[in-house]
């Protein structure tokens, strides 16, 4: 390896000597075989932005070492791309290496290997499903994927104008929320940032020119104000670790941008104080002394130590009035609450490998914390879907979207996507509970069912075995879990769904054997059902027995008996959906 090459590798090195104390010699052996396959398997390779593909693995595995993974890890990272496209199989992987390193590729390979290339949003539905198969297995297959990603990010510009926004976009919808469901806040914002001026080139430079003056301004404020801090809790014998400051990244600005009428003044989180502490004692002490010397906005606190979020972040955020009236959060925290903030389930896996550093190497498997059980969820759930597509669109939904974080009246936190109603709350707590909502009170008073809950509000559901749900949730219930459980029960008692009142399109991709009428055979089934079609429009595959049509249809709510029809046409091979 040269000069530059040889430097990374240094690096990757020095990391795995300085969280592993001591390598055994088979160890080292296996490290450099992975170093030498890469340069042999990606020989002559190179990435569009010009390089040697094999900087690529090697960057891939340098940040991988930097989060501390093992060396399993590492040397997965390494060989990430080798299957795909070096040519070498599972086995020789398992073989050379071991098991766990091949299933760790394998696991990666699945993810990137139907590349987007060609952009099938099928492929794309069918990659994401593997990718939470693998990763309920082990979670360092998304890490590993987490590295991968940050890194083509990097070289983004690079590509053509169309992929970089369709990656851009995929990470932005996917990868960051997935990050941050990790408690990965630190690289879900590196993905952002990256993704962000590609992904909405135009808002992104609003956002910069909006926050940039503004920023400068505020950090210069801060460079004054910080040390009278430091000052006033060292009055009260409080001797903080650190206190810094810390820009609110772009994408983040960009979205309380949109919820704050573009105003950036609004936004009081621009720059945060975050002040760090050796124990829980001192962050409540220093939060007296803060509340004491600033006066506090009122409802701005919160506690997050007694109440961490679900993903197991904890900190207090209180936000005060200066004495220049202007509006400053603070946020306060120990040490291991930062680097559990910052990097998530890597940190739990930092911390209990420090405990045993045996542990770190002999580890089989990357074990599920308490906290991400939502990921052995998604893959019982994945299980009820049939097509790929709508399991990535629920998911979307349903797990990666904004969260609002409510209360059982035991207090239990329970974890909703913003918007969630009590239905939906209701259906999280258990699918009897659900099928039997009588009423629902939050805080204590009744509220309407399509009541949209907020964080922090206490939810109780009051059943009746009498009641079952009615057609009419379907319009405003949030999740498609939800969606589908309510389905599920009216299909059983037998009451058809009310026709919704709004008209919907969609548009169906048939691909059928050509056969003398079939256009008419189809658009007689389409009228027949009283859709409306708005568009039509046909063509030869490249396979001249295929013939593929496209329709644009208004309906109302019985697509689902459409499609039985249609498929009834034995010509039709494939009736593909896409809801608009
Ligand atoms: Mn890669």
């Amino acid at each position: 390896m040269n000069g530059q090459k040889n430097k990374i590798k240094n690096q990757i090195i020095e990391n795995i000597n300085s969280f592993i104390s001591q390598l055994e010699e088979k160890d080292k052996e296996m490290l450099e075989k992975a170093f030498d396959w890469i340069e042999i398997y990606h020989q002559n390779q190179k990435r569009l932005s010009g390089e040697p593909f094999v900087y690529h693995p090697l960057r891939t595995a340098l940040t991988v070492s930097l989060w501390r993974l093992d060396l399993n890890s590492i040397i997965a990272a390494l060989l990430h791309d080798i299957i795909e496209d070096g040519g070498v199989s599972f086995n020789e992987i398992k073989k050379n290496f071991n098991e766990e390193v091949a299933f760790l590729v394998s696991g990666v390979t699945k993810i990137s290997g139907l590349n987007y290339k060609k952009a099938s949003s099928d492929e794309e539905a069918e990659n994401f499903r593997n990718m939470i198969f693998a990763t309920s297995k082990d979670l360092r297959v998304i890490l590993i994927k987490l590295a991968d990603r940050l890194d083509n990010l990097k070289t983004l510009w690079a590509l053509d104008k169309e992929k970089q926004k369709t990656k851009a976009l995929q990470t932005l919808e996917i990868f960051a929320p997935l990050a941050y469901r990790l408690g990965l806040t630190n690289i879900g914002a590196q993905l952002e940032d990256l993704a962000f001026p590609y992904a909405y080139p135009e808002e992104y430079k609003l956002t910069k020119t909006l926050s940039g003056k503004r920023q400068k301004e505020l950090e210069n404020y801060l460079k004054k104000l910080v040390p009278q801090i430091e000052e006033e809790l060292k009055n009260n014998n409080l001797y903080p670790v650190s206190i810094k400051y810390r820009a609110k990244h772009l994408y983040s600005i960009w979205r309380k941008l949109q919820k704050e009428e573009m105003d950036i003044k609004k936004i009081y989180d621009l720059v945060a104080i975050r002040i760090i502490f050796k124990t829980v004692e001192e962050c409540y002490s220093a939060l007296g002394v803060v509340h004491h010397y600033f006066k506090p906005v009122p409802s701005r606190f919160k506690d997050y130590i007694a109440l961490p979020k679900p993903n197991g972040y904890q900190s207090l955020h209180t936000t005060v009035f200066t004495k220049e009236g202007r509006m400053l959060e603070i946020q306060i925290r120990t040490q291991q609450m930062e680097e559990e903030a910052e990097w998530g389930i890597a940190a739990h896996w930092f911390y209990q490998t420090l405990k045993d550093t045996k542990l770190y190497k002999k580890r089989k498997t990357f074990k599920m914390p308490r906290n991400l059980c939502w990921l052995n969820q998604l893959k019982e759930w994945q299980k009820s879907f049939t097509s790929s597509r709508d399991f990535l669109e629920a998911v979307k939904i349903d797990f990666l979207k904004d969260r609002i974080f409510v209360l059982t009246p035991k207090g239990d936190i329970i974890d909703l996507p913003e918007g969630a109603t009590p239905v939906d709350f209701a259906y999280q707590i258990h699918t009897e509970i659900g099928n039997h909502i009588a009423f629902c009170k939050v805080n204590d008073q009744i509220v309407p069912l399509d009541y949209k809950l907020r964080s922090g509000e206490v939810v109780e559901i009051i059943t009746n075995k009498n009641k079952h749900p009615s057609p009419s949730w379907l319009e405003f219930v949030k999740m498609a879990d939800t969606k589908k459980k309510i389905q599920q029960v009216l299909k059983n008692i037998k009451i058809l769904p009310e026709t919704p009142k709004k008209n919907f399109t969609c548009k169906l991709e048939i691909i059928a054997e050509d056969k003398i009428g079939l256009l008419d055979d189809i658009l007689n089934i389409v009228a027949k059902q009283q859709i409306n079609i708005l568009e039509h429009k046909g063509k030869t595959l490249k396979n001249k027995a295929l013939l593929s049509f496209k329709l644009k249809v208004k309906y109302f709510s019985h697509l689902e008996s459409l499609l039985k029809n249609l498929k009834k046409i034995k010509e039709i091979k494939e009736i593909k959906t896409e809801y608009l």
